[in-house]
């Protein structure tokens, strides 16, 4: 038998356009021009996700295979196409957070993430890059105060979650 997870659809409806959800009548385009879905069909479909976070069906957390909601690429195709013109990124973003909160964030998430904390970038400064820079006479490229990265992605707790 399917549960509501009741914290599931109040994190989702909390969101900001977490309300905009029940206006969505299951047209099924978000899912049609999704290039996820389209390689992926029985692995990621933004149509049911969004059926699922209104309802409050907790088809996101505890799974082994994750890609329900990791898949998403962003790419904001289907914001643009939705007749009710739900932004539907918004909250695969709500899910996407709630499984890192989990510890389920893949890993390829959390080595990135760790990246930045660790060097205040996402891709850290490297002699090779840096000779190129020189070479194509592209100025020096300013170092970030990793301490300042630092303490912006403390407050979002993201160290706990990296184990820092
Ligand atoms: S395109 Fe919009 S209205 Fe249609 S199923 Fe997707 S979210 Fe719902
Ligand atoms: S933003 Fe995500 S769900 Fe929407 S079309 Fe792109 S990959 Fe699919």
């Amino acid at each position: 038998m399917v549960s509501v997870d009741f914290e599931l659809r109040k994190k989702v409806m909390d969101a900001h356009i977490g309300d905009t959800l029940k206006y969505c009548y299951q047209c099924n385009r978000c899912t049609d021009v999704c290039p996820v879905s389209q390689i992926a069909p029985d692995r990621y479909n933004p149509r049911g996700n969004i059926m699922a976070s209104f309802l409050g069906i907790n088809l996101f957390m505890g799974q082994k295979d994750n890609f329900g909601i990791w898949g998403c690429t962003v790419c904001d195709t289907c914001d643009e196409i939705c007749p009710q013109k739900i932004e539907l990124t918004e909250i695969f973003t709500v899910l996407k957070n709630m499984s890192i909160a989990a510890g389920e964030g893949p890993d390829y998430y959390t080595t990135q993430a760790s990246t930045i904390y660790d060097a205040g970038k996402a891709i850290p400064s490297q002699p090779a890059i840096e000779r190129r820079r020189e070479q194509l006479g592209l100025p020096k490229v300013e170092e970030p105060d990793v301490s300042e990265v630092q303490k912006i992605l403390n407050v979002t707790k993201l160290n706990k979650i990296l184990n820092k």
